[in-house]
């Protein structure tokens, strides 16, 4: 859960300041990606923990309302994940993270397998223990599914994990953690020693794909007034995740999904701004 405070001044150390308003808002990447695939068509499970306070029934009842399957979504002891975000008067953000329940999904549970290898995909995002996505990126591979990776939070990679990974997803900035380089059609290049397939998004500029043994394409975002890019590149790939898994040409795929990306930047709210398929169709024709 997002709980989100605006303030005129960010407090320093030891200072105490009065906000002017708080929202709590759904988030967490996996849950945003489940929903943004949900809303683009896809049958979407999610695999993850909430904890048994308030957050938890919320947070479980905005997935179901998405039409995300939360079978594979345990209630544990204790806290939901939660992030403490601080927005100041120029939109800049500070953020505190507390895992709570996303801390315990450190394997696979029962029925898990199951559901990961009746998917087209299985999508990762790193806001949950390394043990707990090494053992879902080994069972995709084990079933043939595609292992979706978005490296975030940034940090660097274990060569097992990039090993099972067969579409990386990063931002330009974790593009550059994972590989030291900052011109992203370096990072690319760099990335696929480790990875067949990664897309780099570049918010407002689009994004970056590549594939071994062919040139880097440059895929333009169109042209939009952004009011809250909160989730851009969750909507992208979620979306992405369904065109792919529908089969669809990968140049037609990724400008289906930069359409739902823009689309959901011009509206406030992570997964509340996150368009559904008829919306995404009409702005990519
Ligand atoms: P993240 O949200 O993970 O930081 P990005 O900011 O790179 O990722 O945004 C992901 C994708 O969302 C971009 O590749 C682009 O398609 C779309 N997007 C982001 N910001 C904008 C924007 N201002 N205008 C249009 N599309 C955008």
């Amino acid at each position: 859960m997002d709980l989100v405070a605006y303030v005129a001044t960010a407090p320093r150390r030891g200072e105490t300041v009065t906000g002017h308003a708080f929202r709590t808002v759904p988030g967490g990447k996996g849950a945003n990606q489940a929903v943004a695939a949900a809303r683009s068509g896809g049958a979407v499970s999610m695999i993850g923990a909430v904890g048994e306070d308030d957050f938890g029934v919320r947070l479980r009842a905005s997935l179901t309302e998405a039409g995300v399957d939360t079978g594979g979504l345990r209630t544990v002891e204790g806290e939901s994940g939660t992030a403490h975000i601080v927005v100041d008067g120029e939109g800049a953000n500070s953020i505190v993270v507390v895992p709570g329940a996303n801390g315990t999904v450190d394997g696979l549970a029962h029925g898990d397998e199951r559901r990961i290898a009746a998917a087209d995909a299985l999508l990762l995002q790193l806001e949950i223990p390394l043990t707990g996505v090494l053992a879902a990126a080994h069972a995709a591979r084990e079933h043939g599914v595609r292992v979706v990776l978005t490296p975030a939070p940034a940090q660097p990679l274990p060569p097992e994990l990039l090993a099972v990974t067969d579409l990386l997803v990063p931002n330009e900035h974790e593009a550059a953690v994972l590989t030291g380089k900052s011109d992203p059609y370096d990072a690319a290049s760099a990335l696929l020693a480790s990875v067949p397939e990664a897309v780099i998004t570049l918010g407002a500029k689009g994004s970056l794909y590549a594939v071994r043994d062919a040139e880097p394409v440059h895929v333009p975002a169109p042209r939009v007034k952004a009011e809250d890019t909160t989730a851009a590149g969750d909507t992208f790939v979620g979306a992405l995740a369904v065109a792919r898994g529908e089969g669809r040409p990968v140049q037609d795929a990724l400008a289906w999904a930069s359409a739902a990306a823009a689309l959901s930047v011009q509206r406030a709210g992570a997964s509340a701004s996150m368009p559904h398929r008829a919306e995404t169709d009409a702005f990519a024709a």
